[in-house]
C-alpha cells in the first residue's frame, strides 16, 4: 500500500508539473476562443499565467462580515418552525479604529415563512432551501451593513462561494427563482453603495482553471478524452484541483482573473463571478468577486490588499469572518433552550406540546 501511494503521489506531482507547464505558456486569446467555441464554463480575464503582487494597505479600511447558522424545523417536534440566527462583524482600521459585533437570532413560524409558494405549488423551506434562505439573510444584512456611511475604503466579505444556484431545476425552479431574485437585490444593493463584496473560499476544491486548460488546443492534440475521440480514454489533467496550479504563488500574491460562467442563466453579466487564487500565507484560497467590482482594478487591488491584512490579523483566515462566524454559532445548549422555549409558548397558548407519535417512538427506542 505504501509503494501505491508514493506511486500515486509521484503521477500527481507529474501531472501537475505538466499542468503548470501549460499554464505558463498559456496563449489568452487562444484559451478565451477555445472557452467560447466550447461552451466552457470558465474564461479567462487576464492573461492566464500572470502573478499580482499586493498594492500597499490603505491608510485606513472598513471591513464588514457576516455569517448565520439555523436550528432546522423538526418535521416530528411539537411545533413547525425553524431560528435563523445571523452574526456579523463591522471592524474599522486607521485613523477612527472601532468595531461593532452582533448578532441577531430570529423564529419563523409563520406560513408564508415555513412555505416558498407559486400559485398552487408549494415547497417548505428545509434543507437546501433553509441553505439558501440563509445565504439571502446574509447578503441581505451585508447590503444593510453597507448603509452606514464610511470615510474609509470598504470591503464586504462573505464566507465561501459568491454566488448560489442551481439546486432546484425542473418541477422547482420557482423555488430558485423566488431566492435569486432576492439575493440579486442585495447583490444589487452592495454595488449601488460601491461596495466590493468578496466570496471567500478557505481550502478550495474547485478545478476551473484545469477545465480551461483542458480545452487549450495544445492538451487536445495530446489528449484524445478532452479532443472527444475517446470517451473512457484517460485524461492527465483530470481529478487535479486549481490549487494545485497556484500553491507556488508568493506570500500576498494573487493569480489572474477568470471568470465563471455556471450561473449564467440566472444572474446579470455584472453579478457574474470573477475569481483568483489568493496566497494569504497559511494556504491558497479562493477569492470571488462580482464582475462589476473585478472590472476595476482598484476594487481588486482593495480586496486583495484587504484579505491579505485581514489573514495575518487572523492567523491565517480573514479576521472579521472569524469574528462573524462567532457571533453566528448556535450551541448545543442554544438548541435545547430553544425545544423548551418553544414548548412553553405552546403551553401558553393551550395548544398541545407533545411531539408526533413518530418522534416519540423514536425517543422512547432510544432510551
Ligand atoms: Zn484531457
Amino acid at each position: 500500500m505504501g509503494d501505491h501511494l508514493a506511486a500515486t503521489r509521484a503521477a500527481t506531482q507529474d501531472r501537475t508539473a505538466r499542468a503548470r507547464a501549460l499554464l505558463a505558456t498559456a496563449d489568452m486569446a487562444t484559451l478565451a476562443a477555445a472557452a467560447e467555441a466550447r461552451r466552457g464554463a470558465t474564461r479567462p480575464v487576464e492573461p492566464p499565467a500572470e502573478r499580482y503582487q499586493p498594492a500597499a494597505l490603505p491608510a485606513g479600511y472598513r471591513v464588514l462580515a457576516t455569517d448565520g447558522s439555523d436550528i432546522e424545523p423538526d418535521r416530528h417536534g411539537p411545533a413547525l418552525c425553524y431560528v435563523l440566527n445571523l452574526g456579523w462583524a463591522v471592524i474599522e482600521y486607521g485613523a477612527a479604529p472601532h468595531a461593532e459585533l452582533g448578532n441577531a437570532p430570529r423564529l419563523y413560524y409563520r406560513p408564508e415563512d415555513l412555505y416558498v409558494r407559486d400559485g398552487g405549488r408549494q415547497a417548505p423551506i428545509q434543507g437546501s432551501r433553509l441553505g439558501a434562505k440563509r445565504s439571502v439573510s446574509e447578503m441581505q444584512r451585508l447590503a444593510e451593513l453597507a448603509d452606514a456611511p464610511a470615510t474609509v475604503p470598504r470591503v464586504a466579505l462573505s464566507d465561501g462561494l459568491l454566488l448560489f444556484g442551481a439546486y432546484w431545476e425542473g418541477p422547482e425552479g420557482f423555488v430558485r427563482d423566488y431566492f435569486i431574485a432576492q439575493f440579486k437585490a442585495a447583490l444589487e444593493q452592495l454595488q449601488a453603495r460601491d461596495v466590493p463584496v468578496a466570496g471567500y473560499i478557505s481550502r478550495p476544491r474547485g478545478a476551473d482553471v484545469m477545465g480551461l486548460l483542458r480545452l487549450d488546443p495544445r492538451h487536445q492534440a495530446e489528449c484524445a478524452r478532452c479532443a472527444g475521440q475517446s470517451p473512457t480514454g484517460e485524461c492527465a489533467l483530470e481529478g487535479l484541483a486549481d490549487r494545485l496550479l497556484f500553491d507556488d504563488l508568493a506570500p500576498g500574491e494573487r493569480s489572474a482573473l477568470f471568470e465563471s460562467r455556471t450561473l449564467a442563466q440566472h444572474y446579470p453579466p455584472e453579478l457574474l463571478p470573477r475569481f483568483f487564487y489568493l496566497n494569504v500565507g497559511r494556504e491558497v484560497a479562493r477569492v470571488e468577486l462580482p464582475a462589476w467590482a473585478a472590472e476595476r482594478s482598484e476594487l481588486v487591488a482593495r480586496v486583495q490588499a484587504v484579505l491579505v491584512d485581514q489573514c495575518q490579523r487572523g492567523q491565517g483566515y480573514p479576521v472579521a469572518l472569524a469574528r462573524a462566524h462567532e457571533q453566528a454559532v448556535v450551541s448545543t445548549g442554544d438548541r435545547q433552550r430553544f425545544q423548551e422555549l418553544v414548548a412553553r409558548a405552546l403551553v401558553a397558548r393551550g395548544l398541545p406540546d407533545r411531539p408526533s407519535e413518530k418522534r416519540a417512538a423514536k425517543l422512547a427506542r432510544a432510551v
